[in-house]
């Protein structure tokens, strides 16, 4: 048979808060598991949104995940026998998590990486966009407009901060498409409030 761990790649799971990325990657993992592929997930530390020790979907689903807080501490963890590495939250990474990802896909394991593609502005959000480049294979995922119901490609973010990354996120932010996501409604927040809303 052939080994699966002879060939390595990668894979991106992109797109706006609540397009089911955390749900697909951990389908994906949990999948692997089951039979019995050795699988590692990881998160970054940052994202202290959910229980520590797990990725949880907005719909509950979770599974076990090893919190790093950058991409160096990543491939420090990654064990010799593991064949499929999931990360979560891969937007909240250094930009390193390129350059390690491909490493890694070289030495034969088989990523599997779930992320914003877009920050709250509409501007890409690193390292997702260069690691979709790179990947073998690349799944954009939509949400449902939280205004209209149709095709939701950004995340708006409906509550005052300027920071770039606000956590604790439902409430937060909302998916819209394209005719009803409006970046000047954040910064426009961000003009009239210095940060306000946090965690
Ligand atoms: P992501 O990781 O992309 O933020 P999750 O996998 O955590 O997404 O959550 C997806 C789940 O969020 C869906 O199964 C659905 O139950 C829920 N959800 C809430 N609001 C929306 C929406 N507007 N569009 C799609 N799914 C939504
Ligand atoms: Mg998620
Ligand atoms: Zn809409």
């Amino acid at each position: 048979m052939h080994r699966r761990s002879e060939q390595g790649w990668i894979e991106v799971i992109a797109g706006p808060m609540f397009s089911g990325k955390s749900e697909e990657l951990i389908r994906r993992v949990t999948r692997y598991g089951i039979a019995r592929i050795p699988v590692q997930t990881f998160k970054p530390q940052i994202d202290t949104r959910y229980a520590t020790g797990e990725v949880v979907s907005h719909s509950n689903l979770s599974v076990e995940a090893t919190p790093v807080v950058d991409s160096r501490e990543l491939l420090h963890a990654v064990e010799d026998r593991t064949i499929v590495i999931g990360i979560d939250e891969g937007q909240f990474f250094d930009e390193g998590l390129v350059e390690v990802a491909i490493d890694l896909a070289a030495a034969g394991k088989q990523l599997i990486i779930a992320g914003l593609d877009l920050d709250y502005l509409g501007r890409p959000f690193e390292p997702i966009p260069s690691l979709m480049l790179r990947a073998e294979y690349v799944t954009k995922a939509l949400a449902v407009c939280h205004r209209c119901g149709g095709p939701g490609l950004f995340t708006q973010r409906v509550v005052q901060s300027d920071e770039l990354v606000v956590l604790g996120a439902q409430d937060a932010y909302e998916a819209r498409c394209r005719r009803c996501y409006n970046p000047d409604e954040a910064r426009q927040q961000e003009l009239g409030f210095s940060r306000s809303v946090d965690q």
